[in-house]
């Protein structure tokens, strides 16, 4: 077995940056956080308390306010973000290394994320100068225009499962417009968070625009949600704590992006490329150790080709490679943490009770320690069962027979959440039918999970609220006001007006 490689110069301390320094929290609390191979403690990190969340958010409103990044031109704003992405591009290996090591995500994988990450801040780049509004003219009356504005401080709360890439889609459309941030990784991997700062700095963004909190999401995060100079929140996380946020954010009447959980279904028609759709499956499920909330963790595949297609599912899924994260063969590492290693095992077990087990179904042969699971097939599973119905976020899969077009749809829609779906088939007039038949923010028709940055991407359903991507990240991030101008004379009712009223020319 290749050997666990522990990033050089691996930072045993992490901590907060604030107006453009590294600080710790004013009572000096901290937080402890673990590698998921061996699970020890490897750094100790800050965490923040309502005076840290304070200190950030007055330094992003006065970077807003006095600072020159919300007034610069797109032009000047789009150069820095160029550099950043070029910057995260040259750093793509250290990045990834930190992320497997921090994450579990297997080092290939990781690599993806890290081009992605850079992708997110050239696309944005590109965007804001090629940004176009709205202008409407009544001839020889009146125009009227669209003055679109950055908002303020945005409030970004992400999730643990691809953390850098998570950070990078919420910083990107964020900063790019003109905003503030304040920013909160999750607990369980703050490690790549910490080179945000660096690479910020190197490409020159003014201080105080990029501000960067650790600490726990009930604390730290919820007095963040919560803060009167924090205009937008957008979260990535769990559907239930995006209900808390939403709940905590309404009094306030706060813009919210909300991307929550999945339970995605993958559709196989008996008439799809089986091959294909096979390599699809187990890849959109196992990829990224299960931790994806875009997985098609449910695959319902019709009866004639059903036998066939779970045997063939279970011999893949027995055959992935699970090992150190570091390990470049590697394609299922270790899940995040040892609480989630629980969760999803304890899934497993009530899965053993609700469908045929035919791979995995436990700890990954060959690594007594760690948080492996073996990947995991689940055949014949009914869809009041809790494992066709409950987001799992591991190597899980539930696989569920269908008949006809109408039973895949009911099945397809059974559950709370609607993130995305995927659809094989090679039957067009049925690929568009039932793709808009679905409850969900987005199909994949014939396609593994590729997305154009371009597109919106969100949820409906338990799967969340507000679409971001493309011209609608720039919309969340932006507010839109309207000025009308009159060309001729004001025809206003002359209210009040009588002869004594007049205004002396
Ligand atoms: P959580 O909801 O537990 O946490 C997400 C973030 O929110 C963390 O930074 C967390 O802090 C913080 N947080 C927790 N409670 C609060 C609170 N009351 N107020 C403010 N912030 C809070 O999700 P996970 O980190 O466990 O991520 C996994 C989930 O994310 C899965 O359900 C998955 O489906 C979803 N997800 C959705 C995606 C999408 O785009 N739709 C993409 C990726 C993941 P702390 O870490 O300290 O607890």
């Amino acid at each position: 077995m290749a050997e666990h490689n522990i990033p050089e110069n691996l930072p045993t301390h992490l901590q907060h940056f604030i107006n453009g320094e590294f600080v710790d929290s004013l009572n000096g609390a901290t937080f402890d956080v673990q590698e998921p191979v061996s699970n020890e403690n490897y750094a100790t990190v800050a965490s923040a308390q309502p005076e840290d969340v304070d200190r950030a958010v007055a330094s992003a409103k006065d970077a807003f306010k006095n600072g020159p990044w919300s007034t610069m031109l797109p032009r000047e704003r789009s150069r820095v973000l160029h550099k950043i992405a070029d910057i995260v591009e040259s750093r793509d290996e250290e990045l990834a290394l930190l992320e497997s090591y921090d994450s579990g995500l297997p080092i290939t994988q990781a690599k993806g994320q890290a081009r992605r990450a850079a992708e997110n801040f050239r696309f944005f780049a590109d965007l804001i100068v090629s940004q176009e509004d709205n202008a409407f003219k009544v001839p020889g009356r009146q125009i009227n225009y669209v003055n679109r504005k950055p908002i303020g401080v945005a409030g970004l709360i992400t999730p643990w499962n691809v953390p850098f890439m998570q950070e990078s889609w919420k910083l990107a459309p964020a900063i790019a417009t003109g905003n503030t941030v304040v920013m909160k990784p999750a607990s369980y991997t703050p490690l790549s968070a910490v080179l945000w700062p660096e690479i910020f700095r190197e490409a020159g963004l003014p201080d105080g625009v990029f501000n960067l909190i650790f600490g726990s999401g009930s604390v730290a995060g919820d007095y963040l949600v919560k803060h009167p100079d924090v205009p937008i929140i957008s979260f990535t996380g769990d559907s239930s704590t995006g209900a808390t946020i939403s709940t905590a954010a309404a009094p306030q009447f706060k813009s919210l992006s909300l991307e929550l959980g999945g339970k995605s279904p993958a559709v196989v028609f008996a008439d799809a490329d089986l091959e294909a759709a096979l390599d699809a499956t187990v890849f959109g499920v196992f990829s990224l150790n299960g931790e994806r909330c875009t997985a098609g963790s449910r695959v319902l595949v019709q009866r004639e080709i059903y036998d066939d297609f779970v045997a063939a599912f279970a011999e893949r899924a027995k055959n992935i490679r699970v090992g150190l994260p570091s390990d470049p063969a590697t394609e299922v590492g270790s899940l995040v943490h040892p609480n989630h290693f629980d969760k999803v095992m304890s899934y497993i077990e009530i899965g053993k009770t609700e469908g045929r087990l035919l791979a995995g179904g436990g700890r990954a042969e060959g690594f007594p320690t760690g948080n492996y699971v073996a990947p995991t097939v689940f055949a014949d599973v009914k869809p009041d069962a809790r494992i066709f119905q409950e987001e799992i976020f591991g190597p899980v899969v539930a696989i569920t027979p269908f008949d006809t077009d109408e039973e895949a749809l009911q099945l397809a829609n059974d559950t709370k959440y609607g993130l995305a779906a995927y659809v094989w088939t090679s039957n067009l007039k049925r690929a568009h039918n039932f793709a808009h038949a679905i409850d969900s923010g987005m199909v994949w028709l014939n396609s593994n999970n590729v997305r154009d940055l371009r597109t919106p991407f969100g949820g409906v359903k338990a799967s969340g609220l507000g679409r971001e991507g493309g011209y609608r990240s720039v919309d969340f991030y932006t507010t839109q006001q309207s000025i009308q101008i009159t060309l001729n004379e004001a025809h206003s009712p002359r209210f009040g007006a009588d002869d004594a009223a007049k205004i002396d020319a």
